[in-house]
C-alpha cells in the first residue's frame, strides 16, 4: 500500500469544502475504493486519479454519505468504455439498487461487473501480497468497515554488489526469497550480505460510522494506521450515542488501545467549521494523530514508524 487519498470527510448533511465519505487506497498501482459519497467523481478526477485503475470498491454501509455517488460512477466508467473487471463489496440491497438505476436508465453494464455481498466478518480478498476482510461496527444499519493487510515483503537487492559478484539473474528471486548465495568457484556469500531487509508491511483499518462497543480493539491488534470516524466532540456524546457515532475522544481512546503508528480522523458533522478543537481534544488522549481532510494524501511510506 502506497498512499491513501482522502477524498471526502464529511458527514450526512452538506458542508463547505467538505465531500461525504470517500477514500483511495493505492496498492501497487491499483486503487481500492473505499466509501463514494456524493461528488466522489470529480473528487478523482481533481486528484488525477485514473477511474480505469479503480479495480475494487468497498461500501461500508446503505446511508446515502457512503454511497450515493456509486450509481454516477459506475456509468462513467461505462461511458469512458471501459473493459477492465470490477469487483464490488457492500451490502446485498446495494446490488438491487444499481440493478433498478441500470434498469431504469437502459444501461447495460458491458465490463466484467462483480459483486461480493457484505453480510458478516469474513475474508473479502486474498492475493500474493494483500488481504483484506470486513470488520462488523455497531451502528443504526448493517454496517462493516475494513481492514487491508499487506503480507511480509520480499528483501530487496544490493544492485551495486549482485553486479560485482556476477551473481547470474535467474537467481534474483532466490534472493528475494532470502536464500545464501555459492559462486561457481564455491564461495558462500550470506544473503544479508546480498540484500537490504524487506519494506515495513502495513495495514490499514477503515472504520465507517460506528458508536465503539467494549472489546472493539481485539479486532485491530497490529493494525499500523486506524481512520476511524470522529463526528462529534465529546461535549456532543448524547448525540453521538443517539445517532450512533463516535465522539473525538471515544476515537482517540480506541487508538490508545490499538496503538497504531498513525490515527486518521474523518466524518465530522457539518456543525464543526474548523478542526482545532476536535485536534486539541484527539490530541489530549494520542499524540499520533492526523485529521482528515478533503484531497489530503497520505504516503504510508513516510509515516514516521
Ligand atoms: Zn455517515
Ligand atoms: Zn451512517
Amino acid at each position: 500500500m502506497e498512499r491513501l487519498f482522502i477524498l471526502g470527510c464529511g458527514s450526512a448533511l452538506p458542508a463547505s469544502g467538505r465531500n461525504p465519505t470517500a477514500q483511495v487506497l493505492e496498492h501497487a498501482g491499483k486503487f481500492f475504493l473505499i466509501d463514494c459519497g456524493e461528488g466522489t467523481q470529480s473528487r478523482l478526477r481533481e486528484s488525477k486519479l485514473s477511474f480505469d485503475k479503480i479495480t475494487h470498491i468497498f461500501i461500508s454501509h446503505l446511508h446515502g454519505d457512503h454511497y450515493l455517488g456509486l450509481p454516477g460512477l459506475i456509468s462513467t466508467m461505462q461511458l469512458l468504455g471501459r473493459e477492465r473487471e470490477l469487483v464490488l463489496y457492500g451490502p446485498k440491497a446495494l446490488w438491487d439498487i444499481l440493478q433498478l438505476q441500470f434498469n431504469a436508465s437502459n444501461t447495460r453494464v458491458s465490463f466484467p461487473f462483480r459483486f461480493v455481498e457484505v453480510d458478516a466478518e469474513k475474508e473479502l480478498l486474498d492475493t500474493s501480497n494483500i488481504n483484506v476482510s470486513s470488520i462488523k461496527l455497531n451502528h443504526r444499519i448493517s454496517c462493516f468497515g475494513f481492514i487491508f493487510k499487506e503480507k511480509p515483503k520480499q528483501r530487496r537487492i544490493n544492485g551495486l554488489l549482485v553486479k560485482q559478484l556476477e551473481v547470474p539473474n535467474y537467481f534474483m528471486n532466490n534472493l528475494r526469497e532470502g536464500q545464501d548465495y555459492i559462486s561457481s568457484s564455491g564461495e558462500l556469500y550470506k544473503n544479508e550480505f546480498l540484500t537490504f531487509p524487506p519494506r515495513k508491511s502495513h495495514s490499514y483499518a477503515f472504520c465507517s460510522d460506528n458508536r465503539i462497543k467494549a472489546n472493539f480493539s481485539d479486532k485491530l491488534k497490529g493494525v499500523s494506521i486506524l481512520y476511524h470516524e470522529s463526528t462529534f466532540l465529546h461535549k456532543e456524546l448524547p448525540r453521538a450515542r443517539k445517532t450512533f457515532h463516535t465522539t473525538v475522544k471515544e476515537a482517540a481512546e480506541l487508538a490508545v488501545e490499538v496503538k497504531p503508528d498513525l490515527l486518521i480522523l474523518g466524518h465530522y458533522s457539518a456543525r464543526y467549521k474548523e478542526l482545532k478543537e476536535l485536534k486539541m481534544e484527539a490530541n489530549a488522549i494520542f499524540d499520533s494523530v492526523l485529521m482528515g481532510e478533503d484531497r489530503l494524501v497520505v504516503n504510508f511510506e513516510k509515516i514516521d514508524c
